[in-house]
């Protein structure tokens, strides 16, 4: 069989889809938008009702999900939820149909990841990590970038699924790998983050103008994505959540949850994590103080003394 064909037989792929939250629901919609048949389940009933009004079956369960399909994506909250889904009392994995492919895309730990990962192999089934950049915006548009874990062949399955998400999607290894790309980018976004936001409160005290701060280090070497695409000061990126007092974008929980991975992960294999660290308290304090809803480029806040 050739990569095409094998790819329009993909292409009409039936797809147990269990939790439908802000990231799931859409992107649901966008596999049932590219012709794949959906069976899905989640907890909440309203979740449930919306994924059915746009075209999904429900199922009873994640193991009646499963039992439906070839293809089995999860998206959800965590570690717990996602060891719980696959490997606890009705499980996936036991209720899935010989040689299916499960695709993971909530944010976990490695060790959750690469426990199912086994768990999934030792019962004869394929299995990728699969964990996302782009937000909400990104599940809504198809635009996410998935940072794939697993070996090479569940990655060649996974990828015409995957395409009908978002449009960057990168083999980053073998199991776990996946969030092992997420927690590395996520940490070098939250330390970016408060070292713009930091040097944005120290040039206002010092009369540097944020506009002049900002057209010089954009064009210097502080140029970096938490600047140039998310200042987290009104007016020099007019499409930054400074705009809007912060709404979200990405709040900072999710940022904390994600430097706590990091660290959790650093703590694991000795690896020294002072400004990862450093970062995770940070944004626990800010979280702390009330702001967790709050976009994470909110922070500036706290480190001008105002939040
Ligand atoms: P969410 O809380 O909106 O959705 C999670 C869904 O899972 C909920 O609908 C919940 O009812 C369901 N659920 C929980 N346990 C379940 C179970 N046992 N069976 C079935 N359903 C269950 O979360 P989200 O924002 O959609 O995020 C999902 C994952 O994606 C998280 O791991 C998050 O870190 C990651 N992520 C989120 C964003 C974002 O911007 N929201 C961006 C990148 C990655």
């Amino acid at each position: 069989m050739t990569t095409d064909d094998a790819y329009r037989e993909d292409t009409m792929a039936t797809i147990a889809f269990i939790g439908l939250g802000n990231m799931g629901a859409p992107m649901m919609r966008n596999l049932l938008k590219a012709g794949h048949r959906v069976y899905a389940y989640d907890l909440s009933a309203a979740a449930m009702d919306a994924a059915a009004a746009a075209g999904a079956h429900r199922a009873d369960s994640p193991a009646a999900a499963a039992a439906e399909a070839e293809v089995v994506v999860t998206m959800l909250p965590a570690g717990q939820h996602v060891r719980a889904v696959y490997t606890g009392e009705g499980g996936v994995i036991a209720a899935a149909r010989p040689g299916s492919l499960f695709i993971d895309s909530s944010t976990v730990d490695v060790a959750s990841a690469r426990a199912v990962a086994e768990a999934a192999a030792a019962a004869g089934h394929a299995m990728v990590d699969a964990p996302v950049s782009g937000g909400v915006g990104g599940a809504e548009a198809a635009t996410l970038t998935f940072m794939v874990g697993g070996p090479a062949a569940a990655f060649e399955r996974a990828q015409p699924i995957l395409q009908a998400m978002g449009k960057a999607i990168i083999h980053a290894g073998g199991p776990g790998n996946g969030q092992a790309a997420k927690v590395c980018n996520n940490m070098i976004l939250g330390i970016s983050m408060i070292g713009v936001c930091e040097a944005f409160a120290l040039a206002e005290k010092l009369g540097l103008d944020a506009q002049t701060l900002f057209d010089i280090s954009s064009k210097a070497s502080g140029q970096c994505w938490s600047l140039t695409s998310y200042c987290p000061v009104p007016g020099p990126v007019p499409t930054s959540p400074a705009n809007r007092d912060y709404a979200p974008g990405f709040a900072a929980a999710m940022m904390l949850k994600d430097l706590k991975l990091a660290v959790e992960a650093g703590q694991s294999v000795n690896a020294p994590l002072p400004m990862g660290s450093e970062a995770a308290q940070l944004y626990a304090l800010f979280c702390a103080n009330g702001h967790a809803g709050l976009d994470f480029s909110g922070i500036v806040t706290m480190l001008r003394g105002q939040g």
